[in-house]
């Protein structure tokens, strides 16, 4: 219907999927995904799939979010060629032919620093399309809450978000961001008081509320169909990094590395490359402080099936099938799930996935602010960690892309924390 190439014309990207594009219309992406949900839900996910179906046929709804994404977020974010990792990644080794271009797409200048602004916008709009005009969101460290409440202060929704008890006292600064930007800030004492917890409690109030409540969810993760709309809304990180690649390489890079929590950065920055059969994708999770339970958040490296927060997916879990304690140094990839489409691509082979620890992960932090100039959120550190390793076992005429899924002006003081003399 629209040609993405023309400028004039709407950029819905549902319009230009993969040919192999899953889901089904259930929700299944082979053995995963699904809608694993109590009655109540059943029908608000129904007609927000029929909303959904709505605005992907209406050019205005494309219009109105891409008007938004150019100048409002600040978008297309650039696709930038990072000079000091390629050399970082070059002294690796000592074969004078190795070590790929390394490239940054700059997630971290959209506006409010990290990709999740993409996603809460769509929603947002999606909600007004439903006549709803009250919001609510999980949070784990903050990210999407605050992009969640901008969106909602952005287009006049009223906002509430709920938080972990713990989290909002290890993340007192995003907590402040929110209740400026005019969200009230609901605290979760279940549990263990952090972002689990935090879902469980937004989804008891939309089953309370779905008449005039949307609930904006925060990933790739959920029932179906959120793990579609998210990752659609974040697919213009691909499209624009496919656009980019074309213009500066005139061609495909050979591999795209993203970090790994629920997955929306990541499936935002695979999917439009789904069908480059050249193009190798790596995910990067949380490997923590080691491969024991407990110790780490990399659930496809190290779960089993099972259904988490409405749909089915690699989680982890205990010998007894309970979802087990999860541990990384970056709170945003602090989750025991992750989303459908990332077990699915990891099943029939077409994306790897690895994990990094936080050793590594903080290595890289340090890199890229001191090689570039860039502090780094410390998820995409993860993500910038493995892509130098990787760059440095490939040619020297081949390029791979990093997602910079955000900026690491919340981390510093955990850095600092973490690093001690190191810095
Ligand atoms: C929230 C967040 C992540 C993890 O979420 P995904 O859904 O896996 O993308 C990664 N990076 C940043 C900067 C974040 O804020």
């Amino acid at each position: 219907m629209s040609t993405p190439t023309t400028p004039t014309q709407t950029e819905d990207p549902t319009q230009q999927r993969p040919i192999s594009a899953v889901p089904d219309k259930n929700g299944w992406y082979g053995d995963c995904g699904g809608v694993f949900v109590p009655e109540t839900l059943v029908e608000a996910l129904n007609q927000l799939s029929e909303v959904y179906e709505k605005a992907c046929q209406d050019k205005q709804f494309w219009d109105r979010l891409n008007d938004l994404n150019r100048l409002y977020v600040g978008r297309p974010t650039p696709l930038y060629r990072a000079g000091g990792l390629t050399r970082r990644s070059r002294a690796m080794v000592a074969d004078k032919e190795q070590g790929a271009t390394i490239w940054l797409k700059r997630e971290d200048l959209a506006h409010t620093g990290a990709h999740k602004i993409n996603n809460t916008l769509g929603q947002a709009l999606l909600a007004k399309k439903m006549g709803k005009k009250r919001i609510i969101a999980e949070t784990g460290a903050g990210q999407h809450g605050v992009a969640t409440a901008t969106a909602c202060a952005h287009l006049g929704l009223k906002c509430e978000i709920y938080m972990g008890s713990e989290d909002i006292r290890r993340q007192h600064l995003n907590v402040v961001r929110m209740k400026i930007l005019g969200a009230k800030v609901n605290a979760v004492d279940d549990g263990s008081r952090t972002l689990k917890d935090a879902t469980n409690a937004a989804l008891r109030d939309w089953m309370g509320s779905v008449s005039n409540t949307h609930y904006i969810l925060g990933s790739v993760v959920g029932p179906h169909p959120f793990p579609m709309i998210v990752r659609d809304f974040q697919s213009i990180i691909g499209r624009e990094a496919k656009a980019q690649c074309l213009r500066y390489l005139g061609g495909m890079p050979k591999a795209i590395v993203a970090c790994v929590g629920g997955g929306s950065n990541a499936a935002g920055m695979f999917y439009p490359f789904v069908d480059e059969q050249g193009v190798e994708m790596i995910g990067v999770e949380a490997g923590g402080r080691s491969d024991e339970p407990g110790e780490h958040a990399a659930p496809i490296s190290h779960g089993k099936l099972g259904v988490l927060h409405g749909s089915m997916s690699y989680v982890l879990q205990d010998p007894n099938g309970q979802t087990s304690d999860v541990h990384s140094c970056s709170a945003g990839l602090d989750y025991p799930g992750v989303g459908p489409e990332h077990s699915y691509w990891n099943n029939i082979g077409r994306v790897s996935y690895t994990s990094v620890s936080d050793k590594q992960a903080l290595d890289a932090f340090v890199w890229c602010s001191r090689d570039e100039g860039i502090i780094p959120a410390l998820e995409s550190s993860h993500a910038v960690a493995f892509g130098v390793a990787h760059a440095s076992t490939m040619n020297k005429d081949e390029h791979l892309v990093i997602n910079l899924s955000g900026r690491g002006d919340k981390d510093v003081e955990e850095a600092s924390r973490l690093l001690g003399d190191q810095i």
